[in-house]
């Protein structure tokens, strides 16, 4: 009886501490995957969802976000590599239709790269001849 008892105090620690943090609630990206910030959608599927940069550098500029939070590229490639090799596929797509499969792709990696949205997001810059 003890021995149960101590089982269950064991897998109450287990939830608590795999509680669900894919997504926070205080997230600008996590709000535009929700629907609760509007966004222009340019792709969607079970793994990422792809909208229109508020303030585009490029003719097209498309940002790629996993529908999991991850504060970084970093963190992504650590935790879901196969999300990170998805998100390239997807900015290929996305430049295929956008501008015959030339694009660049940025990932602002902490605050001093510029990075301002600590939800991983590819920047996906197509549609034109970029400068260098
Ligand atoms: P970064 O500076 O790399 O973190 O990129 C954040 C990007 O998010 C910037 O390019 C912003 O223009 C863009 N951004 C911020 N708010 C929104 C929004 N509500 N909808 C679309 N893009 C946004
Ligand atoms: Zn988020």
């Amino acid at each position: 009886m003890k021995l149960e008892e101590s089982e269950n105090d064991m897998n109450d620690a287990t939830a608590t501490t795999s509680a669900d943090v894919s997504t926070d609630p205080d997230c600008l990206f996590c709000k535009i995957i929700a629907g609760q910030v509007p966004s222009t959608k340019v792709f969607e599927d079970d793994e990422v969802y792809a909208f229109k940069d508020i303030n585009p550098k490029a003719k097209v500029h498309v940002l790629i976000v996993p529908r999991k939070h991850y504060a970084n590229v970093h963190e992504l490639a650590e935790k879901s590599p196969q999300t990170l090799v998805h998100i390239v596929e997807v900015a290929k797509k996305i430049a295929d239709d956008a501008f015959h499969g030339s694009f660049r792709l940025i990932f602002n990696t902490g605050e001093d790269a510029g990075q301002s949205v600590f939800h991983v997001h590819a920047h996906v810059l197509t549609g034109e001849v970029l400068a260098e």
